[in-house]
């Protein structure tokens, strides 16, 4: 997709803020916890290579992505640092990570088979990397039983000149929520399951950004820092109270690109959805759907000259329109997230907006959007 450079349309990323949260997490951690900084989805949005280096200044030791080609990507930007991929990548595809050094997410014991065999075969530069990954509730990925690990330990044992058992690690699924009931379930069945691990590996990790904001002793000797790195509390807005503040690293600005005054009784946008109640002001903004704008934003107030002015009619593919108090001049500033005057949009008043959470918002920027980075 074309990046529109041309365009006044762009998201803002604070390079600063991401260096000031990555280095706050640092500070909690005891000394020999590695952070890894979590850039799949292209950093959330923010552009993961971009994220690594600063992740990389502010003393993560690694990074976590989604999927193969992400990891590829940061290699290829030359990024040398270790490199985990979270979701399960194609056994097939062993050889490509083990002679790029990218460690990979293992959850059955047919897979080390199938790895193992493929590898036994390979000219390989260096030995694959695996880190099982332990499913105590989230119901996602990983071994169930501890027998099932142990099975896979024994796999891994039959290959010790081409896999290296670098990493185990589980992923939690309430641990923003005050009841921590289900999390500690899901520690009982951790410790469950690593008493069956007589060596252990290098890393054992278990917390995200709510696991290390909130749940100070949960073990480990690695942590996944994702959304509390781009300033985001992960619980949402006000759920769980952050122990120290996060600067949100991302803010959204366009322009207001076409005025208009309508009378009363005309109508805005595709279906006629809205009908001017009286005589009035009406810009045109050049973003849309397209470039992660939903349509269900109608409605929603974006900020002008620091006033709150209401997304009027659909949201179309590449441009919504809103209501203005007053003539303002083509080129005003339109802010979508981030402050105005005394007002701000936040990603979570948008996700709130939205009914979803502010990782799907951030993440949903299309690549049309340039990202300027400051
Ligand atoms: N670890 C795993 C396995 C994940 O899937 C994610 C993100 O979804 C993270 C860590 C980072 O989570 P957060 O962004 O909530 O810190």
């Amino acid at each position: 997709m074309a990046v529109g450079n041309l365009r006044n349309a762009q998201l803002i990323i604070n390079l600063k803020a991401i260096y000031s949260n990555i280095k706050h997490a640092k500070e909690r951690l005891d000394p020999d916890t590695a952070l890894f900084q979590v850039i799949k989805a292209d950093g959330y949005g923010h552009g993961a290579i971009a994220v690594a280096k600063v992740a990389e200044r502010a003393g993560a030791s690694g990074f976590c992505v989604a999927i193969l080609d992400e990891a590829l990507e940061l290699r290829q930007a030359g990024i040398t640092k270790p490199i985990l991929v979270l979701g399960i990548t194609d056994p097939e595809l062993a050889q490509v990570a083990a002679n790029q050094n990218i460690s990979l997410t293992v959850g059955s014991s047919a897979w080390l088979n199938r790895a193992g065999q493929l590898l036994q075969n390979s000219q390989l530069d260096g030995k694959l990397n695996v880190h099982l990954a332990l499913d105590t509730g989230m119901g996602r990925i990983g071994f169930q039983t501890a027998d099932e690990l142990e099975e896979a330990l024994g796999v891994l044992k039959q290959h010790p000149s081409t896999m290296n058992f670098e990493g185990i690690f589980t992923h939690f699924a309430t641990a923003d929520s005050p009841d921590d009931s289900y999390f500690k379930f899901q520690y009982q069945n951790f410790q469950d399951f690593m008493a069956v691990v007589k060596n252990k590996p290098k890393y054992i990790h278990v917390a995200n950004s709510a696991t290390s904001l909130w749940h100070k002793v949960c073990g480990g000797n690695m942590i996944r820092l994702g959304i509390s790195a781009y300033g985001l509390n992960p619980s949402g807005g006000e759920i769980a109270k952050l122990p120290y503040e996060l600067q949100p690293a991302l803010s959204f600005t366009t322009e207001i690109d076409f005025v208009k005054y309508v009378k009363k009784g005309r109508s805005i946008g595709y279906g006629a959805t809205y009908t001017a109640d009286s005589d009035q002001w009406i810009g045109t903004v050049p973003v849309g759907y397209a470039d992660g704008v939903p349509r269900a934003m109608q409605g929603f107030s974006v900020l002008v000259d620091g006033h709150k002015c209401p997304i009027v009619g659909r949201v179309c593919m590449d441009q919504f329109m809103i209501r203005l108090p007053k003539n303002y001049s083509y080129g005003t500033k339109v802010t979508i997230i981030g402050k105005s005057g005394d007002l701000e949009i936040t990603a979570d008043d948008v996700a709130d907006y939205l009914k979803t959470i502010s990782y799907e918002v951030i993440c949903g920027f299309s690549s049309r959007i340039r990202r300027k980075y400051l």
